[in-house]
């Protein structure tokens, strides 16, 4: 059997994804591998498309949170102003902070879950949201939520660090295979 890219090249390993012939150069140059077997110069396209595709979807995702989150940050720090200057206890400042964090924590998971079209009833915080039918009940697991809020927007910028470095090193590997 010969390469499938190189019809005169005769085949040394077959693609593990669509079985077709590939020299010893392309078993080389494969970017991606499948059952840690190299995969042919067509299925590498094909999956940088789909990881371009994927990873798009994630940062989109992942920036609507931030924005969210950042958000309901920013609105928690005025509540904390307003609170403070009309003379309240600074503890009932800091609850009212709380109470925005969190709403920005919460709605950024549902919105991102919808985004992402999943369901799963496993996420603590979305059923205890559900769960929870007093109005106290939720005010209680906004400020809990609250609290991590700060730890949810560090982590989020990190993700969409990681993501765009994926979406570069992705990029690169499309324009190589564009190239030949
Ligand atoms: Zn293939
Ligand atoms: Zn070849």
């Amino acid at each position: 059997m010969n390469c499938f890219e190189h019809e005169d090249r005769s085949s040394v390993t077959r693609c593990e994804e669509c079985g077709v012939g590939i020299c010893e150069e392309c078993e080389k140059k494969t970017f991606f591998t499948f059952n840690k077997k190299p995969i042919c110069k067509r299925c590498n396209h094909d999956r940088a498309r789909e990881n371009k595709y994927k990873y798009n979807q994630r940062f989109n995702a992942e920036v609507v949170s931030l924005i969210i989150n950042s958000i309901g940050f920013i609105t928690g720090i005025i509540v904390f102003i307003a609170i403070r200057s009309s003379n309240y206890h600074i503890i009932l400042a800091v609850l009212g902070m709380l109470l925005c964090w969190g709403a920005g924590f919460i709605l950024s998971i549902v919105i991102e879950k919808n985004i992402k079209k999943m369901s799963n009833d496993d996420d603590p915080v979305l059923s205890g949201l559900k769960e929870s039918d007093g109005a106290f009940g939720k005010i209680i697991l906004f400020i809990i939520a609250g609290i991590f809020s700060p730890y949810m927007i560090f982590n989020i910028i990190k993700t969409i660090i990681r993501i765009n470095n994926d979406i570069n090193e992705n990029n690169k590997i499309l324009s190589k295979l564009n190239a030949v």
